[in-house]
């Protein structure tokens, strides 16, 4: 077959090497000039294993997420070295739960333990260990925060390095003789006769054309307008956010033995921070000021997620970040401020207000993965990072089963 994939982040990377190293030939289309420089190189790289999603009452965005990070090292290392994959791990992430938290203490340690005995139950059963390493699932002696009166809980959930990952899964795509990738080219819709599939770009732009046997759309943040575009529209409603965090480069020679530990604050709006010491990056995000731009309206059309005063959010992360951790409050200082810089991209999900409303759908992070949604045009929600790899292998799975479906009749 030959088989248009729309979007070269890191779930349209995967799909591609999949389905090249099943024999199939593939023509990636990207409309920016180079491979996974969005989502999945702009994100803070947490493998969740579900601990950040208690407001999900039913228990199975946790679950998903758990089987998603189980795989993750697994089909990664397909394509990229062992050697490589530890490097770009960090450390175990702490939770710290605020006074202000949505979610009871108590109510958040009932669903980390939910958490510990189904990752320790999955772990058994697949016989796969989370990341590859042994991970202690078990209850935590939780620890309170003079300053804050926060109370600090471990966990084995931890980050990878994302720029790292991508530049050696985007390697192995550009290499592979089955894969053409084609850099700046804007997919507008795909439309099908006899069974082929033909691709338009924006303005009428070159670069698709066809005829494919099949389409992947897995562009993300543009997927569902292409899916419209291509008469898929969807009444399922979306929210789409643009979500800044702040990175700090040769992190340990601006605040030597004072790096923070790794944490996340939850529930509520509040945000991450993440060191990556092989390449001595730290990562902070704190919601109220990263989150600078959010809209149901899919197209994106309202969308100038340029930040206005850059300095001023980062100083303001750092502050933010500070009132849960008092470990940040060295790094609102000019000489950290002036050294650090921007990075986001946009998130996606099934949702109609932000999460700040205990009602909001985007507390339920499940239901990802393809959807084939006519014969031959598969779209691809991946989800979360974590989920990419699992989401690339159950598309491959779902278009090659087809095939095989239709060689045997
Ligand atoms: C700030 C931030 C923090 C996050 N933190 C985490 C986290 O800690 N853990 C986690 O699990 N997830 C996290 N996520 C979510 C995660 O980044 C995404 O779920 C994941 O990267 C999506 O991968 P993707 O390949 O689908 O999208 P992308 O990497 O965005 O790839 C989509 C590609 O499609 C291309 N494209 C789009 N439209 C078109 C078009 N019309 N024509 C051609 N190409 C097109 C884009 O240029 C892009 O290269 C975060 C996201 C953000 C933004």
């Amino acid at each position: 077959m030959k088989i248009a994939i729309i979007g070269g982040g890191l779930v349209g990377c995967l799909v591609a090497l999949e389905l090249a190293e099943r024999g199939q030939s593939v023509v990636l289309l990207e409309q920016e000039a180079s491979l996974i420089s969005r989502a999945s190189a702009n994100n803070e790289g947490k493998l969740h294993l579900g601990y950040v999603y208690g407001a999900d009452p039913s228990f199975e965005t946790a679950q998903r997420l758990i089987l998603d990070a189980l795989v993750f090292r697994l089909i990664l290392e397909r394509w990229i070295t062992p050697e490589t994959f530890e490097r770009c791990l960090s450390a175990a992430f702490n939770y710290i739960v605020p006074l202000q938290s949505r979610l009871p203490l108590d109510a958040i340690q009932a669903h980390f333990a939910r958490v510990d005995a189904f990752c320790h139950e999955q772990e058994c059963r697949l016989n796969l260990r989370y990341l590859g390493q042994k991970a202690q699932f078990e209850p935590r002696a939780p620890e309170k925060c003079r300053e804050t009166g926060a109370t600090w809980l471990s966990t084995p959930e931890r980050g990878i390095w994302a720029k790292g990952v991508a530049r050696a899964v985007a390697a192995c795509v550009t290499q592979h003789p089955k894969i053409e990738v084609r850099y700046g080219v804007s997919v507008h819709n795909a439309t099908s006769s006899k069974g082929q599939w033909r691709i338009q770009c924006d303005r009428g732009q070159p670069g698709g054309d066809g005829p494919y046997d099949a389409v992947i759309n897995a562009a993300w943040s543009g997927r569902r307008t292409i899916d419209r575009a291509s008469g898929f529209a969807s009444a399922e409603p979306w929210y789409a956010r643009f979500k800044y965090g702040v990175l700090l480069r040769d992190a340990r020679a601006v605040l030597g033995q004072a790096m923070p530990s790794n944490t996340t604050a939850t529930s509520g709006a509040f945000g991450d921070s993440v060191y990556y010491p092989d390449v001595d990056v730290l990562y902070c995000s704190w919601y109220p000021v990263g989150m600078c731009f959010a809209s149901r309206d899919e197209s994106l059309n309202a969308a100038d997620p340029t930040p206005k005063q850059a300095r001023r959010m980062i100083h303001d992360t750092y502050a933010g970040y500070a009132s849960i951790d008092p470990a940040y409050s060295a790094l609102s200082q000019p000489h950290v401020c002036d050294k650090a810089e921007l990075m986001g991209d946009y998130i996606v999900a099934r949702g109609h207000s932000d999460i700040v409303d205990p009602h909001s759908i985007l507390h339920e992070r499940r239901g990802h993965g393809p959807k084939e949604l006519a014969p031959g045009y598969f779209s691809v929600d991946t989800g979360k990072y974590t989920s990419a790899p699992r989401c690339a292998v159950e598309t491959v799975d779902a278009l090659l089963a087809k095939e095989r479906a239709c060689l045997v009749s």
